[in-house]
């Protein structure tokens, strides 16, 4: 039987490639919702090739717009915050992949954990800010979630070759991004569209900055911590450029398993909609009929400070990765308008927490107040 599929997010990067391999695999979907938050020109072009249940359109005058261009199609538009929250927990769905960015992902996660919804993850920094609220959930309704990061897919993988109480640590392997070697002097002349080149994934401008300055890693090893019920000491991070291994895992015999693919994120988001089956590759292979080097090194945690920033958060906890998130957010958004420079993003998250007292086991109410104070205060800090 065909899988129903909901994608929050599906004019994004991972939302459209989702639909690639909805498309590869006709037979075995069926997609019932969409959402975008304001590109309704694809959104329209989804819906009538799709003809999903539902759609949603997070901007209400877009919302409006797309209505009365579609007509009577059949797909019933939602808009606003309420109206993702509604699409998340749309009753037909299987499984709800979220392909969200920043802070927004947290509710429709939330809404669709609590309607006993699979759900398939590529919004990390919803398990960042709300990581504790997402575990619970997850735990109270029985709900799977399925990772699409490509490292906690890798780990996924890897996980099935041993017990969890024989698992020593994970190592998450990061690319290094575009400035891997360069020093502070270096770095501080970086522009916008030096950062938005990623030497090996193709993704979306803000993951693909925070990839720049290790945030990205950073927010990893959060979601590591609460995808896998791990302790931070238990989450290693090793510098791999190739990108080939997508994340390791060492059992207590020493025993390292390591899952490799050619990169990209269409391998991660068919192995979380096809699990437990494995389907016929019909994307890019690794070639082993040539000489191919592996490399490994430990991350630059002086001139990329913001990784330790992560480990810092997630060791307080509470409302302190919100805080990171949101101050990040506001740090990435002001340097892709050429606002301030790159090290201006981890002098920024720095300065935030610091200033921060975090509220211990925080409810939803206490993280967006968390999430609202810290944009504010970056906001104020870069108007300096
Ligand atoms: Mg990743």
């Amino acid at each position: 039987m065909a899988k129903k599929i909901s994608i929050m997010g599906s004019t994004g990067s991972v939302g459209t490639q989702t639909l690639e391999v909805v498309d590869r695999f006709p037979e075995k979907f069926k997609i019932i919702a969409l959402s975008a938050r304001s590109n309704i020109d694809l959104l329209e072009k989804q819906i009538t090739k799709y003809k999903p249940l539902a759609a949603a359109v997070l901007l209400k005058e877009k919302a409006l717009e797309l209505k009365n261009r579609l007509g009577n199609v059949g797909t019933e538009i939602l808009s606003g915050k309420e109206g993702l929250k509604t699409l998340a927990a749309w009753p037909d769905a299987d499984i709800v992949v979220v392909a969200l960015v920043g802070f927004s992902g947290l509710e429709p996660t939330l809404a669709a954990l609590s309607n006993g919804k699979t759900v398939a993850l590529a919004n990390k920094e919803a398990l960042v800010v709300g990581g504790e609220l997402i575990a619970a959930e997850a735990k109270a309704k029985k709900a799977t979630i399925m990772p699409i990061d490509s490292e906690h897919s890798a780990l996924f993988q890897c996980f099935q070759a041993g017990k969890k109480n024989e698992v020593a640590k994970v190592i998450l392997t990061a690319s290094g991004g575009p400035f891997l070697g360069w020093n502070k002097e270096e770095l501080a002349k970086v522009t916008p569209s030096q950062a938005l080149k990623h030497p090996n994934w193709t993704m979306g401008a803000k993951v693909t900055i925070d990839s720049a300055t290790l945030m990205n890693k950073g927010f990893e090893v959060i979601e590591a911590h609460w995808l896998f019920n791990l302790n931070f000491e238990k989450i290693d991070v090793v510098v791999h450029p190739e990108s080939i291994i997508h994340s390791m895992v060492e059992f207590t015999d020493g025993t390292t398993m390591a899952q490799m693919s050619f990169p990209s994120m269409l391998f991660p988001i068919q192995y979380a909609l096809s699990y437990p089956e494995r389907w016929k590759r019909s994307y890019s292979q690794l070639n082993w009929d040539r000489k191919r080097s592996l490399n490994f090194l430990p991350p630059d945690r002086e001139n990329f400070p913001c990784l330790d920033y992560a480990y810092w958060a997630g060791n307080i906890g509470g409302t302190m990765p919100a805080v990171l998130n949101a101050a990040n957010e506001i740090a990435v958004e002001g340097f892709l308008k050429n606002c301030h420079s790159f090290l201006h993003i981890p002098a920024i998250l720095e300065e935030v927490m610091n200033r921060h007292s975090a509220i211990p086991n925080p409810s939803f109410a206490e993280i967006t107040e968390a999430d609202a104070w810290a944009r504010k205060e970056s906001k104020s800090l870069l108007q300096k």
